[in-house]
């Protein structure tokens, strides 16, 4: 018995849940039912241009259709500005990040991450440039500073944030708080232990550790699961047109979901209804049977909404 065991799944309002979003959903849920911890639901809305009217609303019905139990008030992350803005400002006292000015053209050129993205050459690190004004926020990495961590299902996976990132963006240009501060604060504000999540986000989890250790934040345990991706490798989204879940049918979802996270769920799990569903998922969810693996092509049926 774990009582301590604090879960969380945090969707970002930009459109109807999908098959991808369902793992993340299925996967969070049962290891806090099976750890008898807490599940908590926090809507990530942080990033305003992206939310979608209505979304939030949408996904939270199809939660409730396919027989999720979240516990306490959902959290919102656009309530949070002002905690945000300490957090920052904690920092800033601390020496820890500097105003950039830098254009996201001018860091294009730069040489590339590990993750595909130009990783930041440090241009303002040591004040702006003269005739420059500040756009964004950044958090200093260190030369050196190799983070690493076990994730339950892929093991154990390290970052030199400093050569492969270099100082990243905590205030974006349009003055918005950045995902990676958001969910730092707000995994330790809710007191999450355990992060299980898409292995689309395992390429942020190194600088999720540093930015906890720059706030003498406590870090959570960490488990990616492998995303959907359409037959030729794109993952499932909402640019890629998974179509949203079908809140009618929660049953052949739900069988769908388990069998992609190696439950073996029973070929008739498909037409139970979800809280016979959710007694035998909890009977049998084993995080080991996950494949250890950053992506699984999906079902036909779940990929792409015929235009
Ligand atoms: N909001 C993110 C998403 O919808 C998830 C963030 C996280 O789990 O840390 O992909």
């Amino acid at each position: 018995m774990s009582p301590q065991y604090v879960g969380r799944f945090a969707p970002s309002p930009t459109g109807p849940l999908h098959f991808g979003s369902l793992l993340a959903a299925v996967g969070s849920y049962l290891e806090a039912r099976v750890r008898q911890g807490r599940w908590l639901l926090r809507i990530e809305d942080v990033d305003r241009p992206r939310t979608v009217a209505g979304a939030e609303h949408a996904i939270l019905a199809t939660l409730e259709r396919f027989g999720f139990e979240w516990d306490g008030p959902v959290w919102r992350q656009s309530a949070r500005d002002a905690v945000y803005g300490e957090a920052l400002e904690r920092l800033r006292r601390d020496g820890r990040v500097f105003d950039c000015g830098c254009t996201r053209r001018e860091i294009a050129d730069s040489a590339v991450g590990r993750d595909g993205a130009p990783r930041y050459p440090g241009t303002c690190r040591n004040g702006l440039p003269p005739g420059r004004a500040a756009r964004t926020v950044r958090l200093r990495t260190e030369p050196g500073a190799v983070l690493c961590f076990e994730d339950r299902v892929l093991g154990r996976i390290c970052e030199d944030v400093f050569s492969d990132v270099g100082d990243f963006i905590l205030r974006r240009a349009d003055g918005l708080f950045a995902y990676q501060l958001a969910v730092v604060v707000d995994d330790a504000a809710s007191g999450v232990t355990d992060v299980v999540r898409g292995a689309d986000l395992v390429d942020s989890t190194c600088r999720q550790l540093w930015l906890q250790r720059c706030l003498g934040l406590p870090a959570p345990s960490y488990a990616h699961l492998p995303v959907g991706t359409n037959a030729a490798g794109t993952k499932l989204s909402k640019q890629t047109f998974a179509p949203p879940l079908d809140d009618d049918r929660p049953g052949p979802a739900l069988h769908a979901a388990l069998a992609f996270l190696g439950q073996a769920p029973p070929a008739e799990l498909a037409g139970w209804p979800p809280a016979t569903i959710w007694a035998w998922a909890a009977a049998n969810w084993r995080l080991s049977a996950v494949p250890k693996t950053r992506a699984v092509v999906v079902p036909d049926e779940f990929q792409e909404n015929p235009a």
